[in-house]
């Protein structure tokens, strides 16, 4: 059994060289990574633009007291550079419009009063570039705007818009099989299951985990597996087929847990067996070639949904983006402290409790939610973390100082969102 660092290691050091690249409609490239540097096609801002509703002077034809000039004509935002200020004038300008040739300051209108409908009494001394953009004082012709390896938020997605790179180079997304294994399960719709059988949740769980990971990635859900040799090696076909293949449940050492065996037949490399961690203790990891000559890298993941829903968040999101091209991500960790009267009990595993997380002028507060086990889904709703409980002996006391790995999407709603109906 790894300990959950060596599991890390393992993980980190199995990432294949980055994928291929190919151009996506910048649309379509949410949070895909840049595959290339991004440089910028022209100054921006292009000319030297105004940033207030104003008038466009020479700051030195300004003085104290007022300043009468004749007013040129307007200049609005969108209109070709060009104009140019003669001795004794101003021209009107709007926000975003360039100026006119041989002005370098802007008086904002709320400074001025139009006395005619051609002369203008200006009430402030201008400065030199007072409430001018410079040409290329954002980005210059030919500068790198966004390095490779750059996930595309949406901010990042506006600023190659800004440059025109559309379609953008990304690296090719991998796509992404999903396995529930197990006799008990039956489909989300359709009659009401029978005494035995239990709702199949996880293929759902995964993936939405996986689109908020990244919308655009192809997830293809393959069907329930039964615990049954024949039935689980066509599933396991058909899921390795995929660069990645995500399996949950069938990995511990129940007599139909198969998942490890069938794998292991089919060929592939168990990097991982094992980690020392709650829950999530049996998780597997491994790697199996394909026809093709390509990777699958498999994830057996517990079936329990909360053991499911951690270990995703723990291994396979790092690991996912990492197989998208961005460098293997640390987690989120804050430092809290442990609110509450509960104690937690330490073990030989490392702990991921899930928990909320307030912010209090004394820092972060967490507490755990008050969940019923590994099955108890809803009671682990709206969680914005996972409070690391070291291996040892004795408790963690209400008080004492933890780490929180924050959540993807975290709501930060504080304790009181975890308390259920008595
Ligand atoms: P397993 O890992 O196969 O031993 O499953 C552990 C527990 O999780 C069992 O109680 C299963 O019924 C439950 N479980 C396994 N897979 C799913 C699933 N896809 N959806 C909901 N519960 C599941
Ligand atoms: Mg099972």
């Amino acid at each position: 059994m790894l300990t959950y660092a060596e599991a890390m290691l393992v993980l980190r050091s199995s990432v294949p060289p980055p994928p291929a690249q190919r151009m996506r409609p910048l649309a379509q490239s949410l949070d895909c990574v840049l595959a290339r540097d991004v440089l910028a096609e022209m100054d921006l801002p292009p000319f030297e633009k105004s940033s207030m509703d104003g008038w466009a002077v020479r700051a030195d034809s300004t003085h104290t007291g007022e300043t009468r000039l004749r007013v040129a004509g307007r200049i609005l935002a969108g209109d070709a550079p060009g104009a140019v200020l003669a001795e004794g004038s101003t021209w009107k300008i709007m926000t975003g419009a360039p100026l006119p040739v041989g002005a370098n300051a802007v008086v904002m209108v709320e400074k001025s009063s139009l006395q005619t409908d051609d002369a203008v009494l200006l009430h402030e001394i201008a400065r030199p570039g007072q409430n001018v953009c410079h040409q290329g004082e954002d980005l210059r012709e030919g500068e790198v705007v966004l390095r490779r390896g750059t996930h595309i938020d949406a901010c990042a997605l506006a600023v190659l818009a800004s440059v025109g790179a559309d379609p953008v180079p990304v690296h090719t997304l991998p796509r992404v099989a999903v396995i529930p294994t197990g006799d008990e399960l039956v489909s989300t719709h359709g009659p009401k299951p029978l005494p035995g059988q239990i709702r199949e949740s996880n293929g759902a769980l995964l993936e939405a985990q996986l689109r908020s990971l990244c919308v655009a990635l192809t997830v293809v859900r393959c069907g329930i597996a039964r615990d049954e040799q024949s039935a689980l090696l066509q599933h396991l076909d058909v899921g390795l087929g995929h660069d990645v293949l995500l399996l949950s449940g069938g990995v511990s050492m129940g007599d139909a847990d198969l998942v490890p065996l069938l794998l292991r037949e089919r060929g592939m490399e168990v990097l991982i067996e094992k980690v020392a961690i709650k829950p999530g203790k049996p998780m597997l990891f491994g790697r199996v070639r394909r026809s093709d000559g390509g990777l699958c890298h498999v994830f057996g993941l517990p079936g329990n949904p909360v053991s499911t829903l951690v270990t995703f968040e723990i291994f396979v999101r790092p690991f996912l983006l990492a197989l998208m091209g961005l460098e293997f991500p640390e987690p989120r960790r804050v430092h809290a402290r442990l609110g509450g009267t509960r104690a937690l009990k330490r073990i030989p595993r490392l702990q991921h409790v899930p928990c909320s997380l307030r912010s209090t002028p004394q820092g972060f507060e967490t507490e755990p939610l008050a969940w019923h086990g590994s099955a108890d889904l809803r009671g682990v709703l709206g969680a914005d973390g996972l409070m690391l409980i070291d291996i040892g002996e004795g408790q963690v006391e209400p008080g004492a100082a933890v780490e929180v790995h924050v959540l993807d999407g975290a709501a930060f709603r504080g304790p009181a969102r975890a308390s259920r109906g008595a």
